[in-house]
Order: C-alpha cells, then sequence, then structure tokens
C-alpha cells in the first residue's frame, strides 16, 4: 500500500482564496480592510520569519496589518499594557502575540490580556473553554487547520480511534478535544506514556505533536490509517518516519506542506470572522 498524500498547501490555498473573498466583501462593506495586529517581544529569528510570513500572507489576501515589536528588555507589564490597548482599539479585528517570549515574560498573563472577540490564535483559556464546551470561540490555528486536512480529505472521524501523540496547550491538548467533539474515541499520549508503538498501533487517525524527529517509526502504523505529521524539526523533518508510515498508511501528511500551510490561513479565516462579527456580521449587506 501506499498513501495519498494530503496536500496541506492546497487545504491552505482553497482557504486563503475564500478569505481573500471574504475580506473584500467585508471591506465593500465597511470601507476599512480586517486588520490583524502582531505583537513581537525579542529577536528570536524564527518568531520574526513567522511573523513576517503571516504578515506577507496578509497583504496577499486582502487584510490589514500592524506589527508591533517589544525588545528583549520588555517586561511583562509592558506586553500586558500593549495587548490591552491592542483589545480596546476598535480598528483592530485580530490580535495574534507570536510565541515563545523571552524568559522573564509571563505568556499567559501576557495572552490572558487578549479580549477574547479577538483572540484569533486561540491562546487565551476563554477560547480554549469555548472549545472544550463547543461554544463559539476561536480554535487554536494548527489543529483548526489539521481538522480543515481531515475534512478536505473526507476523514470522518467518528468512531475512530484517533491516537493524539503530544498533550502541549496550543497542539496536542486542542486537537484531540476537536476530534472527541467530532465523535472520535481520543487517547493522549506523552512523555510518560508506556508501550508507545502499541498505542499508536491501534490509531486509525495519528496525530504526531511532540517536536521529535521521526519519533513515530513506520512499523508502527497499522495498515491503512490515517497519520497527521504536525511535528516541524530541524531540517524540514517530521515526527514521524515519513517513507515507511506512507508504505502502510492510508493518508499521510508530509512536512513540509501538510500541517504547516493551514496554521497562517485558518488565522486569517478567523481574523476575518472577528471583522465581521465585531462590524456585526457584514455578510447579508454583501453585494
Ligand atoms: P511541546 O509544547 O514541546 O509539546 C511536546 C509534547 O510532546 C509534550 O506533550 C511532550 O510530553 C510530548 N513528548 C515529548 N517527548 C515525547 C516522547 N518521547 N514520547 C511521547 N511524547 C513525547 O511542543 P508543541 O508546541 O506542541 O509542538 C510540537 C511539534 O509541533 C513541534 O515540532 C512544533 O514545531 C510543531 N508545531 C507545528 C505547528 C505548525 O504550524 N505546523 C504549530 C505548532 C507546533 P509531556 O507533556 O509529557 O512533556
Amino acid at each position: 500500500m501506499s498513501a495519498i498524500i494530503m496536500d496541506g498547501t492546497a487545504v491552505a490555498d482553497a482557504i486563503h482564496q475564500d478569505t481573500t473573498r471574504r475580506a473584500a466583501r467585508f471591506e465593500r462593506a465597511s470601507g476599512r480592510k480586517p486588520c490583524l495586529a502582531t505583537l513581537l517581544v525579542g529577536d528570536d529569528p524564527a518568531s520574526q520569519t513567522y511573523v513576517r510570513m503571516k504578515t506577507n500572507r496578509c497583504r496577499s489576501a486582502g487584510l490589514d496589518s500592524r506589527r508591533y515589536h517589544l525588545g528583549n528588555d520588555a517586561t511583562t507589564e509592558d506586553a500586558v499594557q500593549l495587548v490591552r490597548d491592542l483589545s480596546a482599539d476598535e480598528s483592530v479585528d485580530g490580535i495574534l502575540v507570536q510565541h515563545p517570549m523571552p524568559a522573564q515574560i509571563d505568556e499567559r498573563a501576557v495572552f490572558e490580556a487578549i479580549a477574547s472577540t479577538k483572540d484569533v490564535d486561540g491562546v487565551t483559556a476563554a477560547s480554549f473553554a469555548a472549545m472544550a464546551l463547543a461554544e463559539p470561540g476561536f480554535a487554536s490555528c494548527t489543529p483548526g487547520g489539521i481538522m480543515r486536512i481531515l475534512d478536505a480529505y473526507d476523514v470522518d472521524p467518528a468512531g475512530q480511534r484517533a491516537v493524539v501523540v503530544g498533550r502541549s496547550p496550543i497542539l496536542g491538548k486542542p486537537v484531540g478535544m476537536l476530534l472527541l467533539a467530532r465523535d472520535a474515541t481520543v487517547t493522549y499520549c506523552h512523555s510518560k506514556t508506556a508501550n508507545l508503538p502499541d498505542v499508536v498501533g491501534e490509531a486509525d487517525i495519528v496525530v504526531a505533536a511532540v517536536g521529535r524527529p521521526e519519533l513515530i517509526r513506520g512499523d508502527w502504523i497499522k495498515p491503512g490509517a490515517v497519520v497527521i505529521d504536525a511535528g516541524y524539526n530541524p531540517g524540514n523533518i517530521g515526527d514521524v518516519e515519513y517513507t515507511s508510515a506512507a508504505s502502510r498508511a492510508r493518508l499521510i501528511t508530509p512536512v513540509p506542506g501538510g500541517v504547516g500551510p493551514t496554521t497562517i490561513a485558518v488565522l486569517l479565516a478567523q481574523t476575518v470572522d472577528a471583522a465581521e462579527a465585531n462590524q456585526g456580521d457584514t455578510r447579508e449587506h454583501s453585494a
């Protein structure tokens, strides 16, 4: 068997086209573009690259972006005050706080300063609770992107055994909860899990969200399983041993070109969602 490759770039492009159309409609109805504010603290080169990619993508979809940058010596209070100001600014629809932040910053305090109506990256406790309770709110973007990929390839999680390897608050935990909400039977694995190969081997859907190159070996994968590799390690290497996993799986995401591109696409889509809600939903006034 050789897996069908799930093309995350194509899924992201489809989301992006829809976002572009909706952003133009919003601008016609409201006289302004949806606006994403980004905050970068410190000078981590990877974070700078991610923020640049996100703002470039905003431009190409017809969104405004405003970049804020605090120095390496910024305090938690500096960052919290800036985020509070952006939360109160009516011309800002979505707020992205790039992380990780420098060690002296209390990331949680900065995230919690984001108004929940502008939390388009889904990082606040309120967004997490809304997702857990299936209430309206913004999903974390990478888990949201993973669900878009599954939908694009007609993978219905209902009744499936899903194994999520990783339990971080931005990725592993929420993707497991989104799968649970779609009626999968979900098992979480982490660094203390015993017999990881056996647990992974029972999965109809495997989500790798660890950050350890090729931790998930190809011969652990149940023949015919769906494999989502959210890992992104130096050298463009995922968390799954790709070639051998692809020889057993039914569907698999590559690295790069799998989960990664959908993350930014969901961020922008959620910024337009926020703009529409902020404006009292312009959809019915569209041309
Ligand atoms: P993280 O916060 O470091 O969490 C890693 C998780 O993996 C933890 O829950 C940890 O378990 C678990 N783990 C570590 N070693 C393990 C092992 N040997 N066996 C089983 N589980 C193990 O990482 P993250 O932020 O979730 O990111 C995970 C990966 O996804 C990284 O490669 C990251 O670059 C990538 N990522 C990609 C995107 C994207 O847009 N594509 C977005 C976010 C993250 P414990 O909880 O027990 O420590």
